[in-house]
């Protein structure tokens, strides 16, 4: 019971019975239930190219519509999933319902790069590459459209292990990323020993760059070694314009943001991108 308290505050303030706050263990059942209920939904984030202006991409961010507490954020509950090993299951409805949403969208003459987040905790999934490949045939999409998200602590806790998991995602056509790139303790150098294809910068620097000059000059060194190698660098947290010319200006290549839009539901996402096309045309 103790235990499960501690457990709970990291996920709520207080997890008392009395404060009307919904007790560990029954957000652990109810998370049970959860993709049966299907209570998860996914929202897109779009992604900006700063040479061409045009939208190229979209992040898929998972929710919960929990029965009594509303929309609830991954910070409530991706901790919670994987804990109790969910996540495998999860990180797989999630997979699944981004292909058939992509699916929608090339049908419709729309298809757009979307990125989906691996937790570490899926990565010990050995089905998980021949889920991504199942989904890939059975939605019929090109594998360029789907890219992956990986960050650092997994790349530092069993490099080998990453390794091989980033080589075999690759080897299907889908793009990897490496998520949060500024925040771990890893070198650039060293995690550009692993074969990513782009690198988003965290939102740490976007937020700092506009008034100090050294973390413009980290991002500058980011794309120059990212240029050198040929990987693609994006943005994320652009909040402003101001930062979106500072990160054009020092050659980051993609932006992420409230700038470019919040995550969003996939019509609105979709209305966006048509009225882009109309207006480009
Ligand atoms: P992330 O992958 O780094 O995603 C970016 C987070 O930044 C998102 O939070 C997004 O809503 C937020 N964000 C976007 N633009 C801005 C901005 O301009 N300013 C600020 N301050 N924040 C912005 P969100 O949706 O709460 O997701 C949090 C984290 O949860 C994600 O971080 C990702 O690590 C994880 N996550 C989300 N969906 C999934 C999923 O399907 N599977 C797994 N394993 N993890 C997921
Ligand atoms: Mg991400
Ligand atoms: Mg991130
Ligand atoms: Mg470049």
């Amino acid at each position: 019971q103790h235990q499960a308290k501690e457990r709970g505050r990291r996920y709520f303030l207080t997890s008392d019975a009395e404060s009307g706050e919904t007790p560990l263990l029954q957000l652990e059942s109810d998370l049970h239930q959860a993709i049966a209920r299907q209570e998860f939904f996914v929202l897109y984030q779009p992604q900006r190219a700063l040479e061409t202006q045009r939208l190229v991409g979209a992040e898929a961010l998972l929710r919960w519509r929990h029965p009594e507490r509303g929309v609830l954020p991954p910070i409530q509950f991706i901790p919670l999933l994987e804990e109790t090993g969910l996540i495998v299951e999860a990180g797989r409805w999630v997979i699944d319902t981004v292909c058939a949403q992509l699916a929608a969208w090339s049908d419709a003459g729309l298809p757009l790069r979307v990125a989906i987040n691996l937790s570490p905790r899926q990565i010990p999934d050995d089905g998980l590459v021949d889920h991504i490949a199942e989904c890939l045939r059975r939605h019929r999409l090109p594998s360029a459209l789907l890219e992956f998200e990986i960050t650092e602590s997994l790349a530092i806790r069993d490099p080998e292990r990453a390794s091989t998991m980033i080589a075999a995602i690759r080897s299907l056509g889908c793009p990897v990323a490496l998520d949060d790139f500024g925040v771990g303790y890893a070198s650039l150098e060293y995690m550009l020993q692993f074969p990513f294809d782009a690198i988003k910068l965290d939102m740490s620097f976007v937020h700092r760059l506009v008034e100090t000059p050294v973390d413009r000059a980290i991002v500058r060194g980011v794309v120059t070694m990212a240029d050198a190698l040929d990987k693609r660098v994006i943005a994320e947290g652009v909040e402003t314009a101001r930062q979106a010319d500072y990160l054009h200006a020092l050659g980051v290549d993609e932006i992420q943001g409230w700038h470019v839009g919040k995550p969003m539901p996939p019509a609105d996402l979709i209305g966006e991108l048509r009225k882009e096309r109309q207006r480009t045309q």
